[in-house]
């Protein structure tokens, strides 16, 4: 591990600010993927801090829930009263939920969050700081035999830990240690090393912590090297992609064939129906997933258990390999049943979906609510894998905790509070959706808004901006041109690829071209029609196998114009492309009504903010009117503009629920035009 400690990066004032000190280091740690992933690990510094009185409290700083270490700041440490915490210490037995509102209690400004559950156990290691991960190094140590565990880390460590067996964090864990300390530490201790968990280490400083979190994850490295040798590392190390990042492509091995493509539209949809609610599920085919879903004992090694409990709410206790969902939900099932009395209140059973799929000819697929759970899920077990082929191949096999453990941490009455307090997501939540024309004006719109109601979103557009016109892990922008068949497919080649299928489709990509029938050039009249009717065509036919499988019903809404009941001089060619492509929507709605497909028309008219409206036409045809250019842009029935932003809440309506009993409708959005009413 490399030392990435730099004297320079705490100037003079926080240096002697042991809070700061401690961000610092917990960045270093939760910068690395392969200490700590998505809000695992935590640390804390002893401090004196100074109340309203002037008095000074001695005071523990514990990195706050809803933090995660690569970017946690000052205001992500909660300050508690150190001497109630170890008052609580001194309780023989206290239930998560009475400790955590003692916790809430103990807190010297209400205002920070919820400290860490492992809260106890900081404030009772007798060092000022501590840092904790979830090394993949150690895990890869404490995952095996007892005997050869035992073996490995007296030889990597010798004195220098304190080994504790796997309880709950929580209140039993920090009793444990309070237990095992006596007998095990010394003033040479320099960590602690939990079984199945992960690592400690403490000292006077926080950079005295973080050097020996360095130290200790070294020999670890070093040892595993000589002894396992990871499979595949030179073509990691070389790989451009690491796999914790969300937007890392999968590799492009085998493009998907049109089986293949309704296969994982197939899936999301039985996945999703299992969970309840649409899931966005990601397909992962890089070197490291086609290594490990070739090995001949896939299903023994994968169904072993997580590196670490915490894991468990991510990927759930196994994946599912192959495909055979009845019996992995029949399974979960019986898991669930099988260890129910071990909660001492009743528990409300999660869904049965897998969140990882392992398939020799799919690859690694991982799902998810949004589309950042599943890349949650991928980072994850991107880690898991090469953990449990070291094991296995090399070091007498991989042993996860046994089931009744992973069990009471997927059921721990914590989590399980954590439903009841949830708030609704978004009401497009897991939902895909494909926008066509969506790098500017009312495709971009409609992109943003169904982006921000909670769908994963594709975006198609000819403009290179496309890539960035949404971020994060929901959003995909692909440069095409929705004329060319082959390219639209390859787009939603890779709309499978990223997200698992289609809900929603939204055409918005178009061409308007001004000219009077006399003067209209068979060009023109040919890309007009092109864009606005024949790509629209052939992307309905792409789209509709995706469409026809999605778990909610499909939904599409389609940006035709108020030209098409109002037609204007000037724009015959638009105005056509635009009526027939309304009949085209009407068939389809008609067509795909069984399969439960809603089929909408919205006709904007006069929406200035888009590609389509340069300031020059717009002066012009104001001066034509005779008016104003904000008299041009107010002159309907209502005198209101009509944006893209309007227009595209609109099509958000029309995309959800509040619509489910409605297509083949043609809704205006003109401000009320006399013509059209
Ligand atoms: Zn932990």
């Amino acid at each position: 591990m490399e030392d990435r400690w730099d004297p320079t990066a705490l100037t003079a004032s926080p240096r002697v600010d042991p809070v700061a000190e401690c961000v610092y280091c917990s960045r270093l740690i939760g910068a690395d993927p392969s200490l700590v992933l998505h809000g695992g690990g935590n640390s804390s510094v002893k401090a004196a801090r100074p109340d309203v009185t002037g008095r000074n409290v001695d005071a523990i700083f514990v990195k706050g829930s809803g933090w995660d270490m690569g970017s946690i700041e000052v205001a992500g440490f909660t300050p508690l009263r150190l001497d109630r915490l170890r008052d609580l210490l001194e309780v023989e037995e206290l239930s998560d939920v009475d400790m955590m509102r003692e916790l809430g209690a103990a807190k010297l400004d209400p205002s920070f969050p919820a400290p860490s559950v492992e809260t106890l156990l900081h404030a009772f290691l007798p060092h000022r700081a501590v840092q904790h991960s979830h090394a993949d190094v150690i895990v890869n140590l404490t995952n095996l035999a007892a005997e050869r565990r035992a073996e490995a880390l007296a030889e990597i460590y010798g004195d220098d830990v304190v080994v504790v067996p796997y309880v709950m964090p929580g209140f039993d864990l920090a009793k444990l240690v309070q237990a095992t300390w006596p007998a095990h530490a010394h003033p040479g201790t320099t960590g602690m090393v939990l079984l199945n968990h992960g690592l400690f280490t403490f000292g006077d400083t926080s950079e005295e912590a973080y050097r020996r979190h360095v130290d200790l994850i070294t020999r670890a490295e070093q040892w595993l090297d000589r002894h396992a040798p990871a499979a595949g590392r030179a073509e990691e190390s070389s790989s451009p992609s690491s796999p914790s990042s969300p937007s890392s492509p999968s590799s492009p091995s085998l493009p998907p064939s049109a089986q293949l493509l309704t296969d994982l539209a197939d899936l999301r949809r039985a996945i999703s129906l299992a969970a309840g609610a649409p899931m966005v599920m990601r397909r992962h085919t890089d070197s490291v997933v086609e290594r490990f879903v070739a090995r001949p004992d896939l299903a023994s090694l994968a169904d072993r258990g997580p590196l670490t409990p915490d894991h468990v709410i991510r990927t759930k206790r196994a994946p599912m390999v192959g495909t055979d969902l009845a019996a992995y939900t029949s399974a979960y099932a019986t898991y669930v049943d099988a260890h129910r009395s071990r909660a001492r209140t009743p528990v409300t059973a999660l869904d049965p979906a897998p969140r990882v799929v392992l398939d020799p000819r799919l690859g690694m697929v991982t799902i998810g609510r949004t589309a950042k759970d599943a890349a949650i899920a991928a980072d994850i077990y991107h880690h898991t894998v090469p953990v449990l082929e070291r094991a296995e191949d090399h070091l007498g096999g991989y042993v996860a905790l046994p089931s009744p453990d992973l069990w009471d941490m997927e059921y721990w009455v914590l989590e399980q509070a954590k439903l009841a307090t949830s708030s609704t997501p978004p009401e497009l939540t897991g939902m895909v959706a494909v926008v066509t024309g969506a790098a500017s004006g009312i495709g971009r719109a409609c992109a943003l808004d169904l982006l921000g109601r909670g769908a994963a979103v594709v975006g198609l557009d000819l403009a290179d901006g496309v890539a960035d016109v949404g971020s994060g892990p929901a959003w995909l922008g692909v440069r095409t041109d929705v004329t060319d068949a082959a390219a639209q497919h390859e787009a939603l080649v890779a709309a499978v690829d990223r997200f698992g299928g289609v809900d929603i489709v939204v055409a918005s990509a178009g061409f308007f071209a001004t000219a009077p029938i006399a003067d209209l050039t068979a060009e023109a009249w040919r890309t007009t029609m092109a864009v606005n009717l024949d790509a629209v065509a052939s992307l309905f036919t792409a789209v509709h196998p995706l469409l026809a499988r999605s778990p909610v019903g499909g939904r599409v809404v389609v940006i035709a114009s108020k030209n098409v009941p109002a037609p204007g001089k000037g724009a015959a060619a638009y105005s056509s492309s635009k009526a027939a492509l309304t009949q085209l929507c009407r068939v389809a709605a008609l067509e795909w009504a069984d399969d439960g497909i809603r089929v909408n028309v919205v006709h904007p008219d006069a929406v200035f903010d888009t590609g389509l409206w340069s300031p020059e036409l717009l002066a012009e045809r104001a001066a034509k009117a005779g008016l104003t250019v904000d008299g041009y842009k107010l002159r309907n029935l209502l005198h209101t503009e009509v944006t893209s932003a309007r227009v595209a809440g609109v099509v958000r309506s029309l995309c959800s629920d509040t619509f489910a009993a409605t297509t083949g409708a043609q809704v205006p959005i003109d401000g009320g035009n006399d013509r059209v009413i």
